[in-house]
């Protein structure tokens, strides 16, 4: 049985759709108000949850408020078949929260408080070490504490877990991190905010790949939108093309290809196969509105 863990953050998000954004001191009345679940950590588990087979395991290390919508998100994982081992919940502060108002031209302003997301601390991180020991792969992105991620690839690369890096949202971190890095998937920004190499096309992804791999992960995905994604190893530097589809909404598309590709890499796929599959499953994603709820099940993977 192969164990996939995700470690990360969980964020109800709060979406208002108004005429236009609001300015200082205004006060708009919204044309429609919707909460979803979210989070980068979250919607990457929801997404390897629904998409591995039968004998998969996935564990989701994330802290929750204790309060309502923690409890209903983590009854919607566990639904989607992920064990619960993982969530913990946290007396101190509300789950994290998202409020993102979205203006008619799709122009968007979010605020986040990090609530329960902040309190995953490398203290904290201990109780799950068993979680990490035991698992196969272990996947991450950069909405909990850097030094939390830090402590967990140093765990994990000690028990010869593979480590995958989605290093997302783009923010500066230690470069000492990208060592213990095996796969980093960085979308067109984080590459750049990373290498300061300005990602337009292949030939600039090819360099920001070449940069990557400087500081370590021999394995590095440059995801590139409804072009595909940019696959660099020591056996290959190719571009693997995207599904075309009619996208109505991108939110989730990264995550769902980060959670799609370890569920490929935990059943032994070579990484272009698993390119390819996590481009199906993020093509469906973005046919659909929302964070949580867009994300496919495998059954419906044969649809693209
Ligand atoms: P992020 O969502 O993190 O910004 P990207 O925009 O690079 O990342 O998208 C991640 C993946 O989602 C792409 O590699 C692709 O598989 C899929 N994807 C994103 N946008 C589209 C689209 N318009 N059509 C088809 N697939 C898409």
């Amino acid at each position: 049985m192969s164990r996939l863990l995700i470690l990360g953050s969980a964020n109800a998000d709060h979406v208002m759709n108004l005429e236009y954004l609001p300015s200082a001191g205004q006060t708009l009345m919204s044309r429609g108000y919707r909460l979803e679940h979210g989070g980068k950590g979250a919607n990457q588990a929801v997404a390897a949850a629904r998409l591995s087979q039968e004998g998969t395991r996935v564990d989701f290390i994330c802290h929750l408020g204790q309060d309502a919508i923690g409890q209903a998100m983590a009854q919607a994982w566990q639904q989607d078949g992920i064990a619960p081992e993982g969530i913990t919940y946290t007396d101190t502060q509300p789950t994290g929260t998202a409020m993102i108002f979205v203006g008619d031209n799709g122009e968007n302003m979010i605020g986040v408080s990090a609530g329960a997301n902040a309190t995953l601390t490398p203290e904290a991180l201990k109780a799950h070490y068993p979680l990490i020991d035991q698992a196969d792969y272990l996947l991450m992105q950069l909405e909990t504490p850097a030094v939390t991620v830090l402590d967990a690839l140093q765990r994990a690369k000690a028990k010869g877990v593979t480590t995958i890096l989605n290093p997302a949202p783009a923010m500066v971190i230690g470069k000492d991190l990208f060592r213990l890095v095996d796969v980093i998937t960085p979308n067109e920004t984080e590459a750049e905010t990373i290498t300061d190499i300005e990602v337009i096309d292949e030939q600039s992804a090819k360099l920001a790949a070449q940069m990557l791999h400087q500081l370590g992960p021999k394995t590095v995905i440059i995801t590139l939108g409804k072009q595909g994604a940019l696959l660099s190893s020591d056996k290959a530097c190719v571009l693997v093309p995207g599904v075309e589809v009619d996208a109505i909404d991108t939110v989730a598309a990264g995550d769902t290809f980060n959670g799609a590709l370890m569920v490929a890499l935990g059943e032994g796929l070579s990484m272009q196969t698993a390119v390819e599959f996590a481009h199906r499953a993020a093509a469906l994603s973005v046919t659909r509105q929302g964070a949580q709820r867009s994300i496919p099940y495998r059954h419906e993977l044969a649809e693209v």
